[in-house]
């Protein structure tokens, strides 16, 4: 494979403006995780566009039954099961691959264009990969492959010819305000960050705070280990490295500022010190489908954002002290090679701990620092290298645990 010639924006792996992708009408969608709030989302913005977009592929974990009745609803001719229960595969007029490669097999199945990644933690790497490497578009929904498999997935990209476009809104206001910009011009990014449920709480407000509590988030309706990741603000360091990742930034351009009301979903500051913004109501389908329309716009299912009856946009700085989740994740990108793998396992264990009340709210960063501060230093060239480091980062933040 040799280095494609894709116009990407600076050194970064979405496109840059001018650019379209080469693919059919309707464009052919992937979604993995279709059974997930993303993906399901996903095939609503689907549906509100069916001469721009088409149902080909959807893959779920295990939901062998809701992925069969979205099957049905939206006409999707091949199914994914990466984990098939007992019952084996669901019976239907498609056809459905089962077992590890299920994801794999539907990223790049013939007539897809875009891939949809919404499944969780790196169940999608090898399916982001292998889809970059033949020169598709990916949705991008999934942080942790970005983190963690950041240097394999930029790599197939750039040999493949596939570009990304970003799904989480904070990257797809970042890529709205970069679009008419050159890289020269632009100073630093600015990500805003909602602070979460426990944004005003002290130190002693968050060693009482029970997992109940940080399962509620204010804004928006995502699964557990992202409501969580939001609560800790570990959610916007895994954001500050996509966007490293994404637009081809260093580590110094990107910021974070809170804002609890999330509507001004990232800023983009150039040169000269102007600030360029998005705006739009919290609705995951709005970011979602300039994702799968892009570069092409069109009514969506979203309500347009009414600024007088928001009333009031508020920003503050980020208590670093704390939440050191997002201090920590900047620390791992820094390191580089496995560490940013580890973080993210190592998160995910101590998550995992304090929601089965093993572990209190303010130690859940205390384990990832413990476990990262032993990262061996490793390269990442394969798949199976952040795995395994995916895998020592657990057996250590579990042995970390203890008989918690
Ligand atoms: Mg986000």
């Amino acid at each position: 494979m040799g280095v494609s010639r894709v116009r990407r924006w600076g050194r970064g792996l979405v496109p840059a403006a001018g650019w379209r992708p080469a693919v059919g009408q309707p464009r052919g969608v992937a979604i993995l995780g279709a059974t997930g709030s993303v993906g399901r989302q996903a095939l609503e913005v689907v549906a509100r566009h069916p001469d721009r977009l088409v149902a080909v592929a959807l893959a779920a974990g295990a939901d062998s039954e809701g992925l069969a009745e979205l099957a049905r609803r939206y006409g999707a001719r091949l199914l994914g099961l990466s984990r098939p229960g007992p019952a084996g595969a669901p019976a239907g007029p498609w056809r459905c691959a089962s077992g590890p490669g299920a994801l794999e097999a539907v990223a790049t199945a013939e007539g897809v264009d875009v891939v949809v990644a919404a499944t969780p933690g790196l169940a999608a790497l090898r399916a982001v990969v292998a889809a970059l490497a033949m020169g598709r578009v990916v949705a991008l929904a999934n942080k942790e492959v970005l983190v963690a498999g950041g240097e394999l997935v930029a790599r197939a990209a750039r040999q493949g010819g596939g570009v990304l476009v970003p799904v989480d809104s904070e990257h797809v206001a970042l890529h709205q305000c970069l679009r008419g910009e050159r890289p020269e011009a632009v100073a630093r990014v600015v990500l805003t960050a909602s602070g979460g449920p426990f944004l005003r709480h002290d130190a002693q407000a968050l060693a009482r705070v029970r997992p109940e509590e940080a399962l509620r988030h204010p804004r928006w309706q995502m699964g557990p280990l992202n409501t969580l990741n939001s609560a800790t603000l570990m959610n916007k360091g895994f954001e500050v490295l996509e966007a490293q990742r994404l637009f081809g930034l260093r580590p110094e351009q990107v910021a974070v500022v809170v804002h609890p009301e999330s509507l001004v979903h990232s800023l983009v500051e150039l040169v000269d010190g102007t600030l360029l913004a998005q705006l739009g109501s919290t609705d995951m389908r709005l970011p979602v489908q300039y994702a799968l329309l892009y570069p092409d716009r069109a009514p969506s299912l979203a309500a347009p954002l009414d600024l007088a009856a928001a009333g009031r946009l508020t920003f503050e700085p980020v208590r670093r002290q704390a939440f050191p989740s997002l201090s920590l994740a900047e620390a791992a990108g820094k390191m580089g090679g496995t560490a940013p793998a580890v973080l993210v396992a190592a998160n995910e264990e101590a998550v995992a701990a304090f929601v089965a009340g093993r572990l209190p709210f303010p130690d859940i960063p205390r384990v990832v620092e413990d476990v990262l501060a032993r990262t061996p230093r490793a390269a990442v060239e394969t798949v199976e290298d952040v795995e395994a480091a995916d895998a020592w980062a657990r057996r250590e933040a579990r042995a970390a645990l203890g008989g918690r």
